[in-house]
């Protein structure tokens, strides 16, 4: 049987909702799925995925095992940002950095990735990241407070990805590898190593063809996964298995 780790997903709905989407998830062959925060909202979407999660998981339970990330994203700039709880949570995030949207709070972004990076080494979390049109920052945030984790979504060049290969991170790709005008992505998703390549949905966002244009959900990153096998000349058994395995020494 073939077990998918949908590694990003936000989950922004009510219980019913969120209940639906994680059975067919399940149906599909998700067994697991990271619920990622980033903001008030996304950060209670991924206390109710767990419950729920808890309440209906094991063999007979019909539920992805649902792994928890907290944290702030960049779009809380300017916001009051209480202090969260992070028991029994497995990664912080999503932080990070995005000077296509938001340049204007660059040095802002930049401060609150760092305090994050430095709270997930205290607590000896990896960290998931975003970025965008922010190389350079990434990196030298990076090199600066040594860090473990993911860089989610990855829309770079293979240069910027080899350079955080360097650094240990683990690289996931999202459905947007399946969009026709993404070349770039697909030439990235060919440098990623065996042992470092991840696959998300990032729910609600970026589903794959054939589901383009509808909101996406943690089922669908089987598209996403048939797509990468067949890219990278492999079988779905085998992306599958090393995916899931990689994505489990990630949230552990
Ligand atoms: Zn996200």
């Amino acid at each position: 049987m073939i077990e998918l780790f949908d590694t990003h997903a936000h989950f922004e709905g009510g219980a019913g909702e969120t209940a639906a989407l994680l059975e067919r998830a399940f149906a599909e062959g998700v067994t697991r799925v990271a619920a990622i925060g980033g903001s008030e909202r996304l950060n209670a979407g991924v206390a109710l995925a767990a419950a729920l999660s808890s309440e209906h998981s094991g063999p007979a339970g019909g539920y992805p095992v649902v792994y928890k990330a907290l944290g702030w994203d960049r779009d809380q700039i300017g916001r009051d940002l209480p202090d969260l709880d992070f028991t029994g949570v497995s990664a912080v995030g999503e932080i990070g950095l995005d000077y296509h949207y938001s340049p204007e709070t660059r040095l802002a972004q930049m401060e609150l990735m760092g305090r994050q990076l430095e709270q997930a080494a205290r607590l000896s979390l990896p960290v998931i990241i975003h970025t965008r049109e922010a190389d350079d920052d990434t990196l030298g945030l990076l090199r600066e407070i040594p860090s473990r984790g993911i860089i989610h979504s990855f829309t770079g060049s293979p240069g910027f990805c080899r350079q955080l290969l360097d650094l240990g991170f683990y690289i996931s790709i999202s459905g947007i590898v399946t969009f026709r005008a993404a070349d770039n992505v697909r030439e990235t998703a060919l440098v990623i190593p065996d042992d470092r390549l991840l696959i998300e949905t990032d729910t609600p966002y970026l589903a794959p063809v054939p589901k383009r244009g509808t909101a996406n959900e943690p089922a669908f990153v089987a598209h996403t996964a048939a797509f990468l096998a067949r890219l990278r000349g492999t079988s779905l058994e085998d992306l599958a298995r090393l995916a899931t395995a990689n994505a489990l020494e990630v949230f552990g």
